[in-house]
């Protein structure tokens, strides 16, 4: 599974991002799996890092060959629902590791947002030589606000 081409070309003024279901929350998403709102392809996403103010965060993104339908109502037990943004609930042992099964699927892409859905901040993707980054924000080409 790869990459979208609605991620790849995702600019800075509309977001690709549709439905998305978070499992880790810190003032705003950390982990989760979002989906594509154009092709509905799903996408496992984790915080890389983030700026002094947590203001912007810059997250991994892994596709899955599953729906985000499939991982709401299959791999989490929830109920259908139609919110944009889910928080998911604490988990059963069982879903729990399904998660981190998913979680685990390899980072193809990176981007930088203040919040996925409503706009990309900066856009790229992962090749193997730059897994070992450690400054994520210069990778990308933002200017980390040092205010
Ligand atoms: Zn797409």
């Amino acid at each position: 599974m790869n990459i979208c081409e609605h991620i790849l070309s995702a600019g800075a003024s509309l977001s690709p991002f549709g439905k998305m279901l978070v499992t880790g929350f810190y003032d705003g998403a950390t982990d989760g799996f979002v989906e594509c709102q154009h092709c509905g392809r799903a996408y496992a996403f984790r915080k890389l890092a983030w700026d002094e103010e947590q203001d912007v965060r810059i997250y991994g993104l892994a596709p899955l060959d599953v729906s985000l339908e499939n991982i709401r109502l299959d791999t989490l037990h929830l109920p259908p629902g139609d919110d944009p943004v889910s928080l998911v609930p604490p988990l059963g042992e069982q879903e729990r590791e399904a998660v981190e099964r998913l979680a685990a699927a390899p980072v193809q892409h990176v981007v930088a947002a203040a919040n996925l859905r409503r706009g990309v901040l900066a856009s790229k993707s992962l090749v193997v030589s730059d897994e070992d980054t450690h400054d994520w924000f210069a990778w990308l080409g933002l200017e980390r606000d040092r205010g």
